[in-house]
């Protein structure tokens, strides 16, 4: 069991907060195919400093609280990245009767569509053409991958939810409009606020402001003709 998940690097007993509606308990995956400069995870993406977490200790955690775990988030990094890590946790957490949600980027939808998570967060970034330069992507073909990745989350309605962090110099009126065409038809999307007080993977970013409130309510306004529904995060 442990050397089947050698790339579980993190593990949060419990959550309130990270499966909508669910007490769970997450576990994140290190690396990950993207850089974005204001990623709050740099050990994990980097490669994963933490230890492995134990899958025999994690089973036993789930089958000893079955009363009270209601679904497992399975976040990262990005888990996407190990397919058959993430199929055979998928596997061993449905036998068990949890619900799963998945965070991802969206790099990879046919990993997404194998893993079939009961709900799927999708952090868009910026416009595909932005991914290269901004977000070291190596793919050449970003767009095609995120309108096969939000054509998942479009098929799951209230199920599925795209975040997007509005982060200073990568996000602007002119790119939250751009993802509009992206974005038509999905059911909730989420604005969240960049924050700099946790060391970023770029440390330039720590130093960067947030973008005003009003700017996000802004970003909001151009969304909400598109979208079943746009919020905020927090509010
Ligand atoms: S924010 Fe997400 S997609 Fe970006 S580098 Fe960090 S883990 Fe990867």
């Amino acid at each position: 069991m442990l050397r089947a998940f050698r790339s579980i690097r993190g593990w949060q007993r419990q959550t309130f907060i990270d499966y909508p509606g669910k007490i769970a308990t997450a576990l994140f995956f290190a690396g990950c195919n993207l850089r974005c400069p204001y990623c709050h995870n740099p050990d994990l993406v980097l490669g994963g400093a933490d230890a492995v977490v134990d899958g025999a200790e994690f089973f036993a955690y789930l089958d000893k609280r079955k009363k009270m775990i209601e679904g497992v988030v399975i976040s990262g990094g990005e888990p996407a990245v190990q397919p058959q890590e993430l199929a055979a946790l998928v596997t061993a957490i449905r036998a068990r009767g949890f619900a799963i949600k998945l965070d991802t980027n969206g790099m990879l939808p046919e990993v997404i569509a194998q893993c079939a998570p009961d709900y799927l967060a999708l952090d868009l970034k910026t416009v595909p053409s932005a991914y290269r330069i901004l977000l070291k992507a190596s793919f050449t073909d970003v767009e095609q991958r995120l309108i096969k990745s939000l054509a998942i989350v479009r098929s799951m309605g209230a199920d599925a939810e795209v975040r997007i962090t509005c982060a200073p110099e990568i996000i602007s009126e002119e790119i939250i409009a751009g993802l509009r065409p992206l974005l038509r038809g999905v059911a909730r999307v989420f604005l969240q606020p960049f924050q700099n007080n946790v060391p970023l993977l770029d440390p330039a970013f720590n130093a960067k402001k947030p973008l005003p409130k009003e700017s996000l309510r802004r970003f909001c306004d151009i969304l909400k003709d598109s979208v079943g529904q746009c919020r905020i995060r927090g509010e």
